[in-house]
């Protein structure tokens, strides 16, 4: 089994004698637990942050919570200042999931365990635990909606026999964050047959990551992309059938591109996303978007927090995945969540009545 508890008590922390994990989950009785997210700008994060927060306190820890604002330094700042702190576990959404390993040895030689939140640690073995919704099948959940909202695919995934040919550009998310690949390798697959048989044409060319990754998540970034595209490709009158965007953000700079390039709002491409995020959600039941994937903040916080819980209490934390997540150092036990795509078709029943959203929230 995991000694943290060993560890918080070769530390010298604790102090009350013992050894075995009674002694030391008392010893951890209202730790200190920080808890790094990458930004604001995205409301999934502040969920995220408060959910896991609010839980934490709820069993009687102390929460240093810090949002990196897209800053590698600053979030490399923040850990540090947790350790300093004494905290006893290190809950984790990286910026850049390679930029964290001189924090991880600290926090491993302090005894302090780290838990990889949503987005996985690469380069360091010292990445304890992950929490995650299966990424790949968030990617293949985006291109599936593509296929299915230009007609390619019907509800049931069956092919139609339509045979296009749709014009499709492409976008990815942050080569730093380790995500970003698992969403394009399963938009991919999904969509190759369809680019092979020429049904999917990608009409700029660009399909590699890199030509389609977009820095930071950043929206401005997708939205000149897009703009361009539409510059360099579109300009012989041809139009945009669909847009693989694999965040709601970008989907929302896409849009800005399209109508500000004479798109009707009724007339758009099938458009894509994920997290839906409120701003979205409401773009598709006004039929501008077409679809988003939904993972529920609220599972992953309460996972994330199990987590470290049981670490600070002796004991080893439950995982359903060992072999998914290789961070090139390690394969690190996971514990993996299903996404669920929504449309207009099926918003109300996943994300009002799971009470993710009210009604009124989406008016
Ligand atoms: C998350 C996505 C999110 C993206 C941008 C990814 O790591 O898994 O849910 O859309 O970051 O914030």
């Amino acid at each position: 089994a995991l000694s943290l508890a060993a560890c918080a008590g070769g530390g010298g922390r604790g102090g009350a004698g013992g050894g075995d994990s009674t002694d030391a989950a008392g010893a951890n009785k209202g730790a200190l637990v920080g808890v790094a997210m990458p930004t604001k700008t995205s409301e999934r994060w502040i969920k995220d942050g408060d959910a896991v927060k609010a839980s934490l306190e709820k069993l009687g820890y102390k929460v240093d919570l810090e949002y990196g604002d897209d800053k590698i330094p600053q979030q490399v700042q923040q850990i540090s200042n947790m350790l300093t702190k004494g905290a006893k576990v290190l809950i984790i959404a990286s910026i850049d999931g390679t930029a964290l390993s001189d924090q991880l040895d600290q926090a491993a030689a302090a005894g302090v365990k780290v838990i990889a939140y949503d987005r996985l640690i690469n380069g360091n073995k010292n990445v304890d635990y992950y929490t995650t919704f299966d990424n790949e099948e968030v990617g293949v959940q985006q291109a599936t909606s593509l296929l299915t909202g230009l007609g390619i695919l019907d509800k049931d995934g069956k092919d139609t026999g339509e045979k296009g040919p749709f014009n499709v550009e492409l976008f990815a998310g942050s080569p730093d964050d380790n995500n970003a690949t698992f969403f394009y390798n399963g938009a991919m697959k999904t969509l190759k047959p369809y680019m092979d048989k020429k049904i999917i044409n990608v009409k700029s060319g660009q399909t590699g990551f890199t030509q389609i990754a977009t820095l930071r998540w950043d929206p401005a970034t997708a939205q000149k992309r897009m703009q361009n595209l539409i510059a360099s490709t579109y300009s012989d009158g041809s139009k945009v059938d669909g847009v693989l965007s694999p965040y709601d953000g970008l989907s929302i700079g896409i849009i800005s591109a399209l109508t500000s390039s004479g798109y009707k709002t009724d007339a758009l491409p099938i458009i894509t996303g994920q997290d839906a995020e409120q701003a979205s959600v409401k773009s598709i039941i006004a039929g501008q978007q077409y679809s988003t994937i939904y993972k529920d903040t609220r599972l992953l916080g309460d996972e994330a927090v199990k987590m470290a819980d049981d670490l600070l209490n002796g004991r080893e934390p439950e995982v359903n995945d060992t072999t998914s997540y290789n961070n090139k150092v390690k394969v690190v036990p996971t514990f993996l969540f299903p996404p669920t795509v929504v449309t207009k078709d099926n918003y109300k029943e996943v994300l009002v009545d799971s009470g993710y959203y009210t009604e009124a929230d989406l008016k």
